[in-house]
């Protein structure tokens, strides 16, 4: 992949501009660098944008190069508001804490889970919840509408009505995308059949409901209230609350001793292809 840095005010929005200076001023700087020859480029269905370095407070968004102007400022509005919920509201990303190496039992669940599905699971936890907050705070605040994003999650389900999958935390995943869309779009009994989804989507979605029903951008958890609601979701569908952590404003965080594998990947919304 190579990149080269974007102008962002050669878009002349002056709406995101402001949610640029916005967001800078909570963290430092903000790379934005156009992928000139992603692997995605010229697709239409794929994330326009993701974002990496969130947990070391040196983010660079990616943004697709063929992008028309209008989805160029989407696309980095977007990923600037998953940046504002992280580090000026405190939803940060969730992640494993690293066992301690005398207590074996812990270490043997850590080791565990290298199943790359868990990192779905962990990267959808935030994703759902943030999106279920910036669509409206970035029409709000910004007048920045979420046409595309919205499109991807209205067509998530268009060839997937019924579960196929039997691994557990894709399951998990999948019903927080039907809780994203019922709180964005309306009505996701529309597109899938509850009664063909398995046990563990259906335990999720219920639980998602309980504990993030209330966010939207008229409500906005604190981010003490939201690591409870992420670590009480988790501890729902069998998890440990002790197993997790946040990212990047935990203590622990930036130390090389933990391990986010959700990290790279957060933002890139690839849930949504
Ligand atoms: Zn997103």
């Amino acid at each position: 992949m190579s990149t080269v840095p974007f102008d962002i005010s050669s878009l002349g929005s002056e709406a995101l501009m402001r949610l640029f200076q916005e967001t800078k001023s909570h963290i430092g700087s903000v790379k934005i660098e156009l992928v000139t020859n992603g692997k995605h480029s010229g697709s239409q269905q794929g994330p326009p944008a993701a974002t990496t370095g969130v947990y070391t407070h040196r983010p660079t968004i990616l943004l697709l190069e063929s992008l028309d102007r209008e989805r160029q400022i989407e696309a980095i509005a977007h990923e600037l508001g998953h940046l504002l919920l992280v580090y000026r509201f405190g939803l940060g990303v969730v992640g494993f804490r690293m066992p301690h190496p005398a207590n074996s039992e812990e270490v043997f669940r850590y080791h565990s889970r290298t199943r790359e599905s868990w990192f779905d699971l962990l990267g959808q936890i935030p994703n759902t919840i943030h999106h279920s907050i910036l669509v409206g705070y970035l029409e709000e605040q910004y007048g920045i509408r979420s046409a595309h994003h919205l499109r991807l999650l209205q067509g998530h389900f268009q060839n997937k009505r019924d579960e196929v999958g039997k691994d557990k935390h894709l399951s998990h995943a999948r019903a927080l995308v039907a809780f994203e869309y019922e709180a964005l779009i309306g009505q996701v009994g529309e597109v899938i059949d509850f009664s063909r989804q398995v046990d563990p989507f259906r335990e999720a979605y219920r639980s998602a409901q309980k504990h993030f029903g209330n966010y939207g951008s008229a409500s906005i958890p604190s981010s003490s209230s939201y690591k409870q609601d992420v670590l009480s979701f988790l501890e729902d569908l069998g998890h440990l609350r002790e197993d997790f952590l946040f990212f990047p404003e935990d203590p622990y965080a930036g130390k090389t001793d933990v391990q986010c594998h959700s990290m790279s990947s957060i933002y890139i919304d690839s849930e949504m292809n």
